[in-house]
């Protein structure tokens, strides 16, 4: 078949890694599969050291850096809405999400951007991995991120809630998302889980930003 993200032959060589490949069959080429970066950079979980949400997320791990191929990746996938790049990456998420070890649980996508981009982006992933997932989480206000600062991200209420209709939530998560930034929407989200009982929460995001 042909890149999904350059159109040139993706190539169907034997012994091509098991990395970009759907069913085994490779979906992006070499030339473009080399630009993206695994990260080496762990999600700083410390940077929450001292805050209420301290100790909320049990470990986290991002697959990608957020270099210049990630970038065009990102938005070409989520603002241009080519939501078949979603399998670019679908055996390296479903590996990581598996390693991790729970029930996943995706970020929601706010209920006005859904409506806009027509698809959860986060959710496409997941599918794509072929791995089962959860919806357990809704956003409890329309606070945006971008406008609070450093102290007030870390001190705000928790921005998600256990979904209505769910009792209690005594097992293991993985959260999924596309990027970890500042760790706000995870830390939020585990901590939603936490005070509903969970024993564990860990997240994996596609890229660390
Ligand atoms: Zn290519």
């Amino acid at each position: 078949m042909d890149c999904l993200l350059c159109g040139e032959p993706a190539g169907d060589r034997a012994g091509w890694r098991a990395l970009f490949t759907d069913r085994g069959r490779p979906v992006v080429c070499r030339s473009c599969r080399d630009g993206f970066v695994l990260s080496n950079d762990p999600p700083p979980l410390s940077d929450w050291a001292g805050t209420q949400y301290e100790g909320m997320l049990d470990g986290a791990v991002s697959l990608y850096a957020y270099n210049e191929p990630m970038k065009d990746f990102l938005h070409r996938y989520k603002f241009m809405k080519d939501v078949a790049l979603a399998r670019v990456f679908a055996e390296k998420v479903a590996d990581a999400v598996s390693e991790a070890g729970g029930t996943i649980v995706p970020i929601p996508v706010h209920p006005g951007r859904l409506k806009e981009r027509t698809f959860s982006h986060v959710d496409e992933l997941l599918k794509c991995a072929g791995v089962p997932f959860g919806q357990m989480l809704d956003k409890t206000a329309a606070v945006t991120l971008g406008k609070m600062n450093r102290r007030e991200r870390m001190a705000a209420e928790p921005l998600f809630r256990i979904r209505a209709g769910i009792n209690g939530a005594p097992g293991e998560y993985v959260l999924f998302d596309d990027l970890y930034t500042t760790g706000t929407t995870l830390h939020h989200a585990a901590a939603a889980l936490k005070q509903a009982g969970a024993r564990r929460v860990t997240a994996v995001t596609l890229i660390r930003a």
